[in-house]
């Protein structure tokens, strides 16, 4: 399903994005600035007509502030957006974040059409690679490195973007279950995509299919 954002955002081609500054203490410091950037040259090469801006402005419960959020999760979560709640766990070691959207039926489009008005993104606070039994040289840190961090992130963002988890693709960084090739060190970390029969290494990337998608509701 995709959920486009309200007409004044969809139109004006923008979502503002607000970091938590828990983000910026961890492993994730800096990691917000770099993907948006990179996720906006994506959006420009692809002619999507929307760019991601950082925000300095937290969302508010009344709908005000930035578009979209992003935090960092150690565990069980609280969210809240007008009378809403939603709540749940997210391990703090997983590679897979989670998107919270808060959408609301748009009256002018009829019954069942519904209009994307707020996003939350959870990422995990600190990512670990899975214990690993493979022969030869053992990576010296479970940390993931900022290339897995960035796509972890990108994933979820693009789900701010209006795209459900049945919009998932199979050659890109919107791939359900992202294929992490672990480094000697962290920095060496890549993700991989199979796309028409050739091994693509990120930095994030949008192929075709997400392009499609995306240009469907911007
Ligand atoms: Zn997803």
């Amino acid at each position: 399903m995709r959920t486009p954002w309200y007409d004044r955002v969809r139109k004006g081609g923008k979502l503002t994005v607000y970091g938590d500054p828990l983000l910026e203490k961890g492993v994730w410091h800096g990691i917000l600035e770099l993907t948006l950037k990179e996720l906006n040259t994506e959006l420009t090469k692809n002619k999507i007509n929307l760019q991601l801006e950082s925000s300095p402005d937290a969302p508010t419960v009344t709908g005000g502030g930035a578009n979209v959020s992003v935090k960092p999760v150690d565990g069980k979560y609280q969210a809240k957006y007008g009378d809403m709640k939603k709540t749940g766990e997210l391990a703090s070691r997983r590679t897979h974040g989670r998107g919270l959207p808060w959408a609301s039926e748009d009256k002018k489009k009829g019954k069942g059409s519904m209009r994307m008005e707020q996003f939350h993104v959870l990422v995990p606070a600190r990512p670990q690679h899975a214990p690993t039994h493979e022969r030869g040289r053992a990576p010296k840190s479970a940390t993931v490195g900022a290339p897995v961090l960035k796509v972890i992130l990108a994933h979820e963002l693009i789900h701010a973007c209006g795209l459900d988890n049945d919009e998932h693709t199979d050659d890109d960084i919107f791939v359900g279950v992202p294929d992490i090739v672990r480094g000697e060190n962290p920095d060496d970390d890549r993700f991989k995509v199979l796309h028409q029969s050739k091994v693509i290494i990120t930095p994030p990337l949008i192929l075709s299919q997400t392009v499609a998608k995306l240009k469907e509701i911007w």
